[in-house]
């Protein structure tokens, strides 16, 4: 381990947001599931929650196309697996964290009215199901990324990379990546972790 590479691991830690998450309910293609964890790595996501597909387990690291899109980002987001979206959301909630499903119905705004600067989780859906209708009504609120085009969803790993970065300028313009979202000492647990893997 490297001065520098201790450095950078630090400056890292000083800009992660653990009160913003993603629940990937039945993300099942592996180039989607690992994309969307390299874009919770540059956001400052910690802990990405998904609940397996039915037809089998999380998508795995050894697959070719996990690890080309991640770009070794499961190694700095914590995957943190769930039986059910349903009960994943309302333990979330029990933390006191919004969960926002990405989900069209009577209820859903533009994504751009929600508060991310509050402890939230993003709620994302199956490449074919999408969110179903029980996780969405558990949900606290229900969000969607405009679309004025023929085609009606976006790719998964799209949506959430539009969504979470909009959490980031928030929380930018609130000065929550000046100074560190993490106590100190989970912040140096982390670090000998990430540095003594
Ligand atoms: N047939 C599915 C449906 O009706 O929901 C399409 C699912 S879409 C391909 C997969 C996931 O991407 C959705 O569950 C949601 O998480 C996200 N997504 C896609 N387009 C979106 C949009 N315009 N707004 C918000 N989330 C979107």
């Amino acid at each position: 381990m490297t001065p520098e590479r201790f450095q950078k691991i630090m400056r890292v830690l000083g800009k992660r947001q653990p009160t913003l998450s993603v629940l990937m309910d039945e993300v099942n293609k592996p180039h989607n599931f690992s994309a969307i964890l390299r874009t919770c790595d540059a956001v400052g996501v910690m802990t990405a929650h998904a609940v397996p597909p039915k037809s089998g387990e999380l998508p795995t690291f050894g697959s070719r196309a996990f690890e080309a899109t991640s770009g070794s980002a499961h190694k700095w987001v914590k995957v943190q697996p769930q039986t059910d979206a349903v009960s994943a959301v309302r333990e979330l909630q029990a933390q006191g964290v919004q969960v926002l499903a990405t989900h069209l119905s009577q209820r859903s705004v533009d994504y751009r009215e929600s508060d991310y600067t509050r402890p939230t989780c993003v709620l994302l859906g199956a490449e074919k199901w999408g969110v179903s209708d029980a996780a969405a009504e558990a949900a606290d609120g229900n969000i969607i990324i405009p679309m004025f085009g023929m085609v009606q969803s976006l790719n998964v790993s799209v949506a959430a990379a539009t969504i979470l970065f909009e959490a980031q300028r928030q929380r930018l313009a609130a000065g929550m990546y000046d100074m560190p979202q993490l106590a100190s000492d989970d912040l140096a647990r982390v670090a000998f972790e990430w540095a003594y893997p």
